[in-house]
């Protein structure tokens, strides 16, 4: 028998929570973004359920490629762009479109050889401050980019910091109409936060991407309680040993768990090597046998302990969800001082991943 670790991508969570993207903003296509290998999910086990997109964006040329190779003959959007003058002949050969966001960029659109016009999206710098014009510089930007004969489409575009949080979108918003004022095309704007919390930011094309796999935008779980969202991967595992622990017992590296009173404790077959948080503290939910308990201890590196208490008919061999329908990957994520985008990009290589 292989270890019992395994996550599962659940291809109807993920049909759904496009569904849900096309309920909140009914107007605008969608970029179904699948960066990072669809957020740890794997570029080919997420498609099946994302393939009622309008488009795919990704970052890097070979997952466009592989994007390809699985069919997908729609808009595919490199959302950092290109990098070399060489990456324009594949952009070129796979019919992509391209982010631009500096001069770099147009000039050697400028040089290339194409076959046919690119398709591009014009990055505003709003106040991010990571890539982009500014709202100052961006009609020449964009004026040079029309008088470029290998350019086709214009899609004007930002990215915002704060459309989860407290700080929200309008100081971006107003950026990005002083700059893109006057000028004709299409827009996108929205993240998952601002195409679930933002609704004036949808335009022509909104971009999520953690909503389609059931996360939160904000990290905070009960932030989409009641969006329709379903969590569209599950890891479990199943317990490999049990301890029963007397009062003043303690388990795992640095005894950071010590029992007050008799308890029985499973031991499971996850850890950090396997993408689980290390800095998961002791209390972080998991299930076992569908429900919900606490892990004990410090995250080893190939396992955990949890607390039985609750689940007295549980032995070797029971399941254990670390998380998926009934322990969200934000809750864990949240214990843990992180967010589910990190969790769900870092189930590590050692653990099979299948789709159901
Ligand atoms: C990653 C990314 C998104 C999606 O962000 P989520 O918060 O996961 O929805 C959208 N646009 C751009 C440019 C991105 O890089």
């Amino acid at each position: 028998m292989p270890r019992p670790i395994s996550a599962t991508v659940h291809t109807a969570a993920l049909a759904n929570n496009l569904a849900v993207v096309r309920r909140a903003a009914p107007r605008s296509k969608v970029w179904a973004i699948v960066k990072a290998n669809a957020y740890g999910h794997g570029l080919a086990r997420a498609f099946p359920g994302l393939r009622a997109t309008d488009g795919f964006g990704l970052l890097d040329l070979d997952e466009a490629v592989r994007l390809r190779e699985l069919g997908w003959a729609g808009p595919i959007l490199l959302l950092e762009g290109f990098f070399k003058p060489v990456d324009l002949e594949i952009v070129d050969r796979y019919s992509l479109s391209v982010t631009v966001h500096c001069d770099d960029q147009l000039r050697m659109i400028e040089t290339a050889r194409l076959s046919r016009p690119l398709n591009v999206q014009l990055k505003m710098n709003t106040g991010m401050n990571r890539l982009g014009y500014t709202p100052e510089r961006y009609r020449t930007a964009w004026e040079r980019a029309r008088h470029t004969p290998a350019i086709g489409q214009i899609v004007l575009m930002t990215h915002f910091s704060d459309a989860d949080g407290a700080r929200g979108v309008q100081h971006q918003l107003a950026a990005f109409e002083r700059g893109a004022d006057g000028i004709a095309g299409a827009r996108t704007l929205a993240n998952s936060a601002a195409t679930l919390w933002h609704p004036a930011t949808h335009f022509d094309w909104v971009r999520p991407g953690v909503m389609l796999y059931g996360g939160s935008p904000s990290g905070v779980a009960a932030d989409i309680a009641t969006s329709g969202l379903e969590p569209s991967m599950t890891l479990a595992s199943e317990i490999i040993g049990v301890q029963n622990l007397a009062a003043g017992d303690t388990v795992g590296y640095g005894s950071r768990f010590t029992a007050e009173r008799p308890v029985r404790l499973g031991i499971v077959a996850c850890g950090y090597a396997d993408g689980y948080p290390r800095h998961a503290p002791t209390g972080t939910p998991i299930a076992v046998n569908g429900i919900r308990t606490r892990t004990v201890g410090r995250v080893s590196m190939d396992m955990i302990a949890v607390d039985l208490s609750t689940v007295p008919d549980a032995g070797v061999g029971a399941d254990v969800e670390l998380w998926g329908p009934n322990v969200s990957i934000d809750e864990v994520a949240q214990a843990s001082d992180t967010i589910g985008y990190e969790l769900m990009c870092a189930v590590a290589p050692r653990v099979p991943i299948r789709a159901d």
